[in-house]
C-alpha cells in the first residue's frame, strides 16, 4: 500500500518535527468579491458572515474594511494584538493536544493580501516573530495580490517557509461565472506561475461538484492545476451552506450536489494523476453543524475519511 504524500509528511520531513498550521482571522479584512470592487455577494457557496461570526472579532472594527487602495489603517495595532491573542491560544492548544512543536501562521479568512502593503508587512512580520513559527501560509485570490507583495514574500521565503494558497476551483470560465467568482481561469494561472517563478510555495484549492461540471471537466481542472506547478493541493466537494446564493439555487431545485460515490470516483482519479511531488493538504471537506443544507454525506468527517480510505485501498493507496 503506497502512502499518499501529505502536507503533514512534507513538513515533518523538512522540519524534523510536528508542524501545525495556526488559522488566523483578522478583523477589517474582506474580499473584493464581497465589497463590490469585483462583485457583491461573493462566490455563490461562500457564507461570508460565517467568517466574522465564528471568531473573536474586534467590535470597534465592525464595518471597517481594508482594500488595496486604503491609504491608512487606524486599527493596525488592534489587528496586531488580535493576531497575537489568536496565535497564542491556538498554538498552545495544538501543542498540548497534538504535540505540535513548530507552527505556520495561516492567514485564513477572506483575502489576506487585500490590504495596504504596510498593513500586510506588519502583520506578516509580527506573525513570523512568534516563538517556534517557521513560516506563513496566506490564503488569497489571484486578482488581489500585487507585484510588490509577491516580491516581498519571495524575499521572506529566503529564510522562512512561505506559502500562498489560491482558490482555483475550476479552469472553466463558464463555471467561474456561474459561481460569481469574479475572475477567470487565466488570472489564476498567471499568478500561480508568477508565484512559482518567484520561488514561493503554492497550494491550489479545487472544488469537485460545481454546477454543470462533468467528471471530465473536474479532472481537467486537476490536470491543469498540476501543470501550473502547484506544490500542494486541497480537494473539496461542493456542499451547500444555508444563507448563501447556492442555498437559494438548491432550494429552487437548480443545483444538485455531488454524490459521495461521484466524489470518491473523481478524487481517486485525481490522486492517480497527481505528480508525486505534489503533497495533499486536504482530501475532503464538510460541516458538522446546522448550517449545512446538503449533501448529508458531507456532515460526518469520520465517515467520509473512512469511505475515502476504503476507496484508496482498492487502488493501492492510503492516506
Ligand atoms: S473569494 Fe473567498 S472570501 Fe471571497 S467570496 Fe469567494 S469564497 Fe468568499
Amino acid at each position: 500500500m503506497e502512502q499518499i504524500y501529505t502536507y503533514g509528511g512534507y513538513l515533518k520531513n523538512k522540519f524534523g518535527c510536528k508542524v501545525y498550521k495556526v488559522g488566523i482571522n483578522i478583523s477589517g479584512f474582506t474580499c473584493p468579491n464581497i465589497d463590490g470592487t469585483v462583485a457583491k455577494g461573493g462566490c455563490t457557496f461562500c457564507e461570508n458572515d460565517s467568517f466574522s461570526a465564528s471568531t473573536d472579532q474586534v467590535q470597534e472594527l465592525k464595518g471597517f474594511h481594508l482594500n488595496l487602495n486604503s491609504t491608512e489603517n487606524p486599527y493596525l495595532e488592534k489587528q496586531l494584538k488580535q493576531l497575537e491573542v489568536q496565535f497564542n491560544a491556538i498554538s498552545k492548544r495544538q501543542a498540548k493536544e497534538y504535540g505540535a512543536e513548530k507552527f505556520l501562521v495561516y492567514f485564513q479568512s477572506f483575502t489576506n493580501t487585500y490590504a495596504p502593503f504596510d498593513t500586510l508587512k506588519a502583520l506578516y512580520e509580527k506573525a513570523l516573530s512568534f516563538d517556534n513559527v517557521v513560516g506563513l501560509s496566506i490564503g488569497t485570490r489571484s486578482d488581489s495580490i500585487t507585484e510588490e507583495t509577491l516580491e516581498y514574500l519571495a524575499k521572506l521565503n529566503e529564510d522562512k517557509e512561505i506559502w500562498i494558497e489560491f482558490g482555483i476551483q475550476s479552469v472553466y470560465d463558464e463555471t467561474l461565472l456561474k459561481i460569481n467568482r469574479g475572475h477567470d481561469a487565466a488570472n489564476v494561472k498567471e499568478w500561480i506561475i508568477k508565484s512559482k517563478d518567484a520561488g514561493l510555495n503554492v497550494c491550489g484549492h479545487l472544488i469537485f461538484g460545481l454546477a454543470n461540471e462533468t467528471q471530465e471537466m473536474m479532472l481537467e481542472t486537476a490536470k491543469q492545476a498540476y501543470e501550473w506547478g502547484i506544490d500542494s493541493v486541497k480537494y473539496h466537494p461542493l456542499y451547500v451552506v444555508k444563507r448563501t446564493a447556492l442555498a437559494n439555487e438548491y432550494n429552487r431545485g437548480e443545483f444538485t450536489p455531488i454524490s459521495e460515490q461521484e466524489y470518491l470516483d473523481v478524487l481517486m482519479k485525481s490522486l492517480l494523476m497527481k505528480p508525486k511531488n505534489v503533497n495533499v493538504q486536504r482530501i475532503t471537506a464538510g460541516l458538522d453543524d446546522d448550517s449545512l443544507l446538503a449533501p448529508s454525506w458531507c456532515r460526518d468527517k469520520n465517515i467520509q475519511v473512512k469511505n475515502i480510505n476504503s476507496a484508496l485501498k482498492k487502488i493501492g493507496l492510503k492516506y
